[in-house]
């Protein structure tokens, strides 16, 4: 009797004949779903796989053997091992995510954590047999018969500079010119109001009201002392209109010229630092406000995604530690000796997509430095063509697809992983706040500017009220942001660029996509001013919302008084079964919880900053606050404060928090609330 073939049930290779078995093998005809049943969709994960595949190297399994071999080099063997495999069928990956938390079984905040080991993502893959042709089917089908979850990708050039990638780059950028027909769409090709003029490979000179309507090229970098020092001043403005040596300038900026010059033949580049008069607010100002369609015009953008200082080099070298590993195809009957295909595994390469918004232990873009930078949130977004420059490779972004090195990433990012979309309408409003949110800004006074070119957009298409990055005309669903749970409430800043009721109030990533609307409360009127030139930039203090609606009072507890008011109480729920009063009490004595007494019954609210970090903003245990009470989903109502004695109004501190073991009977307070009107700052 003819031996059925058998496929590894931890590295998915069918098994050399002859191989011990164990349980989790599978017949190798059974096809992919036979591992998937009932695992999650659309991302596959085998979990523990490691002591499984430890197992299955003991049983004679050399694939698992090498496998387990290059994986130890890159991390601890301590952690989990998954296989990751999107339904897509494009990105799989073998993938060593965070230890788990005892208590709720999810990730780790990584805040909670941060000796953590980071998350350490490998490409399994086979050599793609043309370097930049799509891949035909018939190899996609022949790897999927190898390996269910296996990708088809290229070794990258090596070197990001050199003349393959260059050739690699000319011709993403012809096939996006040649056959894009979106990519082509509104292009006005008007030059920025300044700009630089590449006169020679040696000399650049800054331009003013160019009249021409001329391809550009755009710069999205960090700013760092080298950026600084060569910056653009009055002082140096008439010397800049006659010219630079290129040689004084910064490495990186050389590197771009170049780039400009050859291989993509454009003259003209913009960059922000020697675009704008560093030296003058109002210059500052109007090219700010008009930062938004320099991107949107821009022929290309590049985004030096790994240079944290314009001293080093744009172009890079892969280092050694990316190495790809062969791993050895048994022979099996499906594929016989002299037909297998080459397979590899290496370990990811940071790709420049997508913000780790809701999955606190992914850290897979935490190695593309420039992409956590608030600014460039907006200059991707709204650029048409993006070249992403990292020490890895060379990476293609524009309105219809996406390419890279590696070829990994070609054309799923919008799939799979890219949050920030191509065509930005894609995405709520909503949505690119969360992302926003979570980047860093150097000034915090930029919170709203760095957003204001999307904002105007937005604002073009849908004729909408706009304020401190909030629409009028969604207000019941804006008005209930709330700060993402999982990040520690930090300090409110220093300098507000916007009213409390905004979510550019506080600092850091807030949520929004909860789908609670504000159905109690009647948004009368805004009375907003701006404080600088751009109506889609930062609001003077004294900007306002009046609304109206139910209010009731509560005072405020958090640290030792809150527990002793909770070990006070006899019972802590209106919820009379005894298992529900003592999960709610566990719950409400969590470390640095923060509470709310209302009518004699205590409640969760959770602040939008750090309100016991001392200074103006500091709200003590025992202040007694009002509460707006706005739906019954999870933000149950806005926590205010009085402004003081001396002035009117209020200021949101918080929301109140619809607990799932700490429910607020929404629907019992309105009937004891009065309904009010009120001035929130
Ligand atoms: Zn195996
Ligand atoms: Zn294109
Ligand atoms: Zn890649």
């Amino acid at each position: 009797m003819a031996q059925e073939s058998m496929r590894c049930g931890s590295c998915f290779f069918e098994l050399p004949t002859g191989a011990g078995h164990l349980p989790e093998d599978r017949p190798a005809d059974l096809g992919v779903e036979a591992f998937y049943v009932g695992r999650i969709h659309p991302v596959h994960t085998v979990k523990n796989a490691f002591r499984l595949m430890q197992q299955s190297a003991e049983r004679g399994c050399v694939t698992c053997e090498v496998l387990l071999t290059f994986m130890s080099r890159h991390t601890s063997t301590q952690n989990q091992i998954m296989w990751q495999g999107w339904a897509s069928d494009a990105v799989t990956a073998f993938h060593s995510p965070p230890p788990l938390s005892a208590e709720s079984g999810s990730p780790i905040p990584k805040e909670e954590d941060a000796e953590r080991p980071p998350n350490v993502v490998f490409d399994f893959f086979c050599m793609a047999t043309a370097t930049d042709d799509p891949v035909p089917a018939f190899q996609q089908q022949r790897t999927r018969s190898l390996h269910p979850f296996l990708n088809i990708a290229s070794h990258p050039s090596g070197d990001t500079g050199s003349d393959l990638a260059m050739a690699r780059l000319q011709r993403w950028f012809s096939d996006c010119i040649a056959s894009h027909a979106q990519c082509a769409k509104d292009q006005t090709p008007q030059l920025p109001a300044r700009v630089l003029w590449l006169a020679s490979p040696d000399t650049v000179r800054v331009i003013e009201n160019c009249p021409h309507q001329e391809p550009y090229v755009c710069l999205s970098h960090r700013w760092s002392a080298p950026t600084v020092k060569i910056s653009l001043r009055s002082a140096n403005y008439a010397r800049y209109q006659s010219g630079i040596a290129t040689c004084e300038l910064p490495r990186l900026f050389r590197d771009v010229i170049r780039l400009c010059l050859s291989p993509l033949g454009i003259r003209y580049l913009w960059i922000d630092s020697l675009c704008i008069l560093q030296d003058s607010l109002v210059d500052w100002e109007t090219i700010a406000a008009t930062m938004g369609s320099i991107y949107e015009n821009a022929f290309v953008t590049i985004s030096a995604d790994d240079n944290t200082d314009s001293d080093q080099p744009l172009f890079g070298r892969l280092p050694p530690a990316a190495d790809a590993a062969e791993i050895p195809v048994p022979a099996t009957a499906s594929h016989p000796a002299g037909d297998a295909e080459k397979v590899f595994i290496r370990r990811q390469f940071p790709h420049p997509a997508g913000i780790p918004m809701h999955s606190p232990g992914t850290t897979a873009h935490g190695d593309v430095p420039l992409q956590r930078r608030g600014w460039v949130y907006q200059e991707r977004a709204l650029s048409r063509r993006i070249i992403h420059v990292t020490q890895a490779e060379l990476s293609w972004e524009c309105v219809e697809t996406t390419r890279c090195e590696c070829r990994l990433n070609e054309g799923h990012w919008n799939a799979t992983r890219l949050r920030v979309p191509r065509n930005i309408f894609a995405t709520s409003w909503e949505r690119m706040v969360e992302e926003y949110s979570i980047l860093e800004l150097t000034f915090e006074r930029d919170k709203l500017q760095a957003l204001a070119g999307l904002a105007r957009r937005v604002a073009a298409r849908d004729r909408r009220r706009y304020a401190a990055g909030l629409w009028w005309e969604q207000l019941d669903a804006g008005f209930l942001w709330r700060r993402l749970k999982h990040a520690a409430a930090r300090p409110r800043p220093k300098v507000l660029v916007a009213p409390t009721w905004s979510w550019a109030s506080i600092d850091g990533p807030v949520w929004l996509t909860h789908g609670d609307r504000a159905k109690d409360v009647v948004f009368v009127e805004w009375a907003v001013k701006v404080a600088g030139v751009d109506p889609f930039g930062s609001l003077d203090k004294d900007s306002c919302l009046t609304v109206s609606g139910y209010v009731v009072e509560g005072v405020i507890h958090y640290g030792l008084s809150w527990e002793e008011l909770v070990d006070k109480r006899s019972r802590v729920t209106t919820n009379p079964l005894e298992l529900w009063d003592s999960l709610a009490r566990t719950e409400l004595k969590r470390k640095n919880f923060m509470g709310v007494e209302i009518h004699g019954q205590l409640y969760s609210w959770l602040p939008d900053y750090a309100v016991d970090s001392p200074g103006p903003w500091m709200v003590m245990s025992g202040s007694v606050v009002r509460c707006l009470l706005c739906c019954d989903g999870g933000v149950a109502g806005m926590l205010l404060r009085s402004r003081g004695e001396k002035t009117t109004g209020y200021e949101r501190i918080g929301v109140l928090d619809n607990d799932p073991f700490i429910r607020v009977p929404v629907e019992d307070l309105l009937q004891q609330a009065s309904r009010e009107s009120l001035v929130i700052y």
